[in-house]
């Protein structure tokens, strides 16, 4: 039987922001290939967490591990580099980019051909740019929204802005993919086409995906394990079905009267 690997590990991660705890001593293993959910009431400390992981924030103690690797405290940039990708809360895109262009930039991301190269149209600039080129149109198909790619970005319906920032995200050729509240904001047809753009990128792109979101159709439906937090603290890890059945977990979302 071979060993499982995991792609992300948080090991007792603790951040706290001048003595508030948001995330204490959370320990989650997330396997090679999985699609992971972390939920939690609001303030729960879920974006400081995916902060944490991708070095926006270096955690106060307490390890991360990518692979194998620790990463916690690196620069965010460097952390991109190994393979970890994400999308935010609140969209960030060019708005008055081309959703072409939009992916296209963040496919400059695999390029590393010299300004030179570039003024002088060189081989490998060329070589790199067609590449580009063909990553970004089958993205884009892969996402199902090649036909709007010469729209302008900020007049893309809600959901569709959505499926760009994950094509922007897959376009740095992550291994590890964090989605932050993808379904926020979307109607109960296009969360449903989310759940299936999610699976069907994990399995045509090899990734390990991180999902926090409020939205428990989209995560109950597209999650194999689910890890909930309350303030900051792991309250507990299961399938969809363990998790909704948890006493605790019921009493979070509830809130119940001391
Ligand atoms: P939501 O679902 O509302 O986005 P969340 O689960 O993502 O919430 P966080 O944004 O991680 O929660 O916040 C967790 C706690 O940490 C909250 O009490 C928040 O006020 C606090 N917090 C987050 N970032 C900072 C910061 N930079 N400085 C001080 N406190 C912070």
């Amino acid at each position: 039987m071979s060993a499982v690997e995991y792609a992300l590990e948080l090991d007792h991660l603790t951040k706290d922001f001048g003595g508030i705890v948001a995330v204490g001593d959370v320990n989650i293993s997330v396997e090679k290939g999985m699609i992971y959910g972390i939920i939690g009431p609001n303030g729960a400390g879920k974006t400081t967490i995916f902060n944490t992981i991708t070095g926006v924030y270096r955690p106060t103690s307490g390890d991360v591990r990518m692979f194998g690797q620790s990463i916690a405290g690196k620069p965010t940039h460097e952390i991109a580099n190994l393979g970890i990708a994400r999308t935010f809360q609140n969209i960030r895109l060019f708005g008055n980019l081309s959703v072409y262009q939009n992916v296209f930039t963040s496919c400059q991301h695999n390029m590393d051909y010299t300004f030179l190269d570039g003024i002088f149209k060189s081989k490998k600039s060329r070589h790199q740019e067609a590449e580009a080129h063909e990553l970004c149109m089958r993205l884009l198909q892969n996402v199902g929204i090649e036909h709007v790619k010469d729209q302008i970005a900020d007049n893309l319906p809600y959901g569709m802005q959505r499926r760009l920032e994950i094509v922007r995200a897959l376009a740095t050729k992550p291994k590890v993919l964090l989605l932050d509240e993808p379904a926020a904001g979307m109607n109960e047809e296009e969360s449903a086409e989310l759940s299936q753009v999610i699976k069907y990128i994990r399995g045509a792109y090899n990734l390990t995906i991180v999902i926090i979101d409020h939205h428990m159709d989209v995560i109950m439906d597209v999650c194999e394990r689910i890890s909930v937090i309350n303030f900051g603290r792991l309250l507990t890890t299961g399938t969809a079905d363990e998790v909704q059945k948890n006493q605790s977990v019921i009493d979070a979302y509830l809130g119940v009267e001391d």
